[in-house]
């Protein structure tokens, strides 16, 4: 979708990534790294400063203890904490219970460990994308050896609350099931949601993997900085993989990184990210709403989902693919996060996803534009 937006010169509401870089501080502090020769093989585990940062972060946003000499891994992005968690730990005959739209590496890295790929949708309600309490039990057999969790939830805005996570908790520990959760949207989050890390729930830390990176709290999705934070010993498998897949992760962002999960300026500068996306997401709402769209106002995230059906369109991939010749955008259809003639994909069928991560001024325009439409 992002080369159609830009061989059509639509505004690209596709692809999540911030049209504004992170702190120039934290800029300059990967630049001070360079020019201060940190330009050669890191520690394979990541440097120790940011495996401290890492475990100071989680200490002081969760009160969640690890030790950043066992307990922490830095990785090539989130993306690669994924694929060596799900690599490392599952394998023929596991399966991997993912939530459905589910973010789209999780489905090709279960492939690729020639695991099974299971999952529980989330069903549109009320308060929006919720789990279904019934279907997650059934979801749940005596060869789910994963759960992979994502909240808050790419595509859906979902953040998952403390119910619907001590269901999955109790459900994994029961099954004797490893939690791997994806949180990179861990502060982004809107109209005092909490963002609930499951290792924070009561016995979960001892069987959970908990996945984060720089791009998204810091507006640096290219610097591909990721880490793993959870028992030594699953931590110790992770990084078996993660030595072979890329051995080590991006020298100077390391040190750059590190200073933004510890500086006060640069945790000041997420908050007020997350305040003005707020603001970002009621605009792209409202603009979604008045040309036509039927919208599911997210909690998280820099995503909103929003149904073509009463525009009269059924398939949200035709939708996305004349959305430029009718509208000037370009979003990507939620089946892209859905599994061919599953519950959760007949239901998103016509449903689109935007981001709000780009300026008000560009927003704006969007929404004139797509005011075309109704
Ligand atoms: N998980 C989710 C849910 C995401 O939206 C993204 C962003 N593309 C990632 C993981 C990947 O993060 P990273 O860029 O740190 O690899
Ligand atoms: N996470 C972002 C998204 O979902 C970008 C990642 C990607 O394009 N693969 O749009």
């Amino acid at each position: 979708m992002s080369a159609l937006a830009a061989s059509t010169g639509a505004i690209n509401l596709g692809q999540g990534f911030p049209d504004v870089d992170g702190p120039e501080a934290i800029k300059r502090a990967a630049m001070a790294a360079i020019e201060a020769g940190h330009n050669q093989y890191p520690p394979g585990a990541g440097i120790p400063a940011l495996r401290a940062a890492v475990a100071t972060h989680q200490r002081r946003h969760y009160r969640l203890e690890v030790d950043p000499e066992t307990e922490v891994l830095i990785t090539t992005g989130a993306t690669e904490a994924l694929a060596a968690a799900v690599l490392a730990l599952a394998g023929p005959g596991d399966e991997v219970l993912t939530l459905e739209p589910f973010y789209d590496s999780y489905a090709a890295v279960i492939a690729l460990a020639g695991a099974a790929h299971t999952t529980a949708p989330l069903v549109r309600g009320p308060a929006g994308f919720r789990l279904d309490p019934a279907a997650l039990r059934l979801a749940f057999t005596d060869r789910t050896r994963i759960v992979l969790l994502n909240s808050p939830h790419n595509p859906t805005g979902t953040v998952l609350t403390r119910a619907e996570l001590t269901l999955i908790a109790q459900l994994a520990t029961a099954h004797d099931a490893i939690v791997i959760t994806d949180e990179v949207y861990e502060h982004l989050v809107y109209d005092g949601a909490e963002h609930i890390p499951v290792a924070t729930l009561p016995g979960m830390a001892a069987r959970t993997l908990t996945i984060s990176s720089v791009g998204k709290s810091f507006s640096f999705t290219g610097w591909k900085i990721g880490w793993v934070a959870g028992p030594a010993a699953l931590v110790e498998a992770v990084r078996t993989v993660k030595q072979f897949l890329t051995y080590v992760s991006g020298a100077p962002f390391q040190p750059a990184v590190a200073t933004a999960l510890t500086d006060a300026a640069a945790s000041a500068w997420v908050v007020d990210l997350a305040a003005s996306l707020a603001g970002r997401r009621d605009l792209l709402c409202a603009g979604l709403e008045r040309a036509g769209f039927d919208v599911i106002r997210p909690q998280g995230t820099y995503f909103v989902v929003a149904d073509g059906a009463p525009l009269g369109f059924d398939d949200g991939a035709e939708l996305c693919r004349r959305l430029p010749e009718l509208a000037g955008v370009v979003g990507v259809p939620v089946s892209a996060f859905t599994r061919a003639g599953s519950a959760a994909d007949a239901a998103l069928r016509s449903a689109v996803r935007f981001t709000f991560v780009k300026r008000e001024s560009v927003l704006r325009e969007a929404v004139i534009r797509l005011a075309e439409l109704a």
